[in-house]
């Protein structure tokens, strides 16, 4: 492998079994389908080479998993321990947006540095962030945590739409879900991995253009399947929702819970 091209793992670290189809995409009731279950993965995401290891996202901790009545199967830690990495050895986290059940471990890395879009940082330090309908998607500890890292030096702000941010890893600012959320387009010896986070939290927003029922422009949403649909059009690309199920299964297992995104399954 050479230092442009990276391993990618999806780590699973919790899940929820009570989801449906009408609590999932917005207006449901347009598209004139009987309801289905929509049960939700959560995940982070591992990407690394000799010379570096980073993640995109770090998920929830086990207090937020109780409060919001998720089950978590493993801690980060645990997870991280079965591909052999260790927290201090995690050099960068890159936050693909502020909701809660991705960014609520920052304080696990000792010696990370973390970015963010700037215009999600400002979003949610803006006047608007405190509304019931956009609050419900961040707690109050996960925003001290994240202005913190910002005091200290730690947190980089993106500005540019397309950024890179070290060989092979190509950072793409995608509003919609949120005004800054961050797609990851990552070079590995198979191909690439687009690490889509939320800006595609199930394979059907893209294939169905049905727009996730939790945004805060819902054109840049449907922008965003565009985007998303022109670069999986791309020879030998995988795009990888955030909280799809069919991720285990499309992906070999190294571990338990532990999905390489560079060996889908035929
Ligand atoms: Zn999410």
């Amino acid at each position: 492998m050479n230092e442009t091209e990276y391993e990618v793992f999806a780590l699973r670290y919790a899940y929820r079994n009570d989801n449906r189809a009408s609590s999932t995409f917005y207006r449901f009731e347009l598209y004139k389908e009987p309801e289905k279950e929509y049960p939700m993965d959560y995940f982070f995401w591992v990407v690394r080479n000799k010379d570096r290891t980073l993640l995109v996202d770090c998920g929830y901790t086990r207090a937020r998993a109780l409060e919001r009545g998720r089950t978590l199967t493993a801690s980060p830690t645990d997870l991280l321990a079965r591909i052999g990495v260790t927290p201090d050895a995690v050099d960068h986290v890159v936050l693909s947006h502020m909701h809660w059940d991705h960014i609520g471990n920052v304080g696990l890395f000792p010696n990370a540095t973390f970015s963010l879009a700037r215009r999600e940082f400002e979003f949610w330090t803006g006047p608007y962030a405190d509304r019931p309908c956009l609050s419900l998607a961040l707690g109050d500890e996960e925003l001290e945590a994240i202005k913190s890292l910002e005091r200290q030096g730690r947190l980089f702000l993106i500005e540019d739409d397309t950024h890179e941010l070290y060989p092979g890893i190509r950072l793409i600012t995608s509003p919609g879900h949120t005004p800054g959320q961050l797609v990851a387009d990552i070079s590995t010896r198979s191909g690439s991995v687009v690490v889509a986070s939320d800006a595609l939290h199930y394979y059907d927003e893209m294939s169905l253009d049905r727009p996730f029922h939790v945004f805060t422009e819902l054109e840049g949403m449907y922008r965003t399947y565009h985007l998303l649909r022109s670069l999986a059009a791309r020879p030998r690309t995988w795009v990888i929702p955030g909280h799809d199920p069919v991720v285990s299964s499309a992906f070999t297992e190294v571990s338990e819970d532990c999905l390489d995104l560079t060996a889908p399954i035929a």
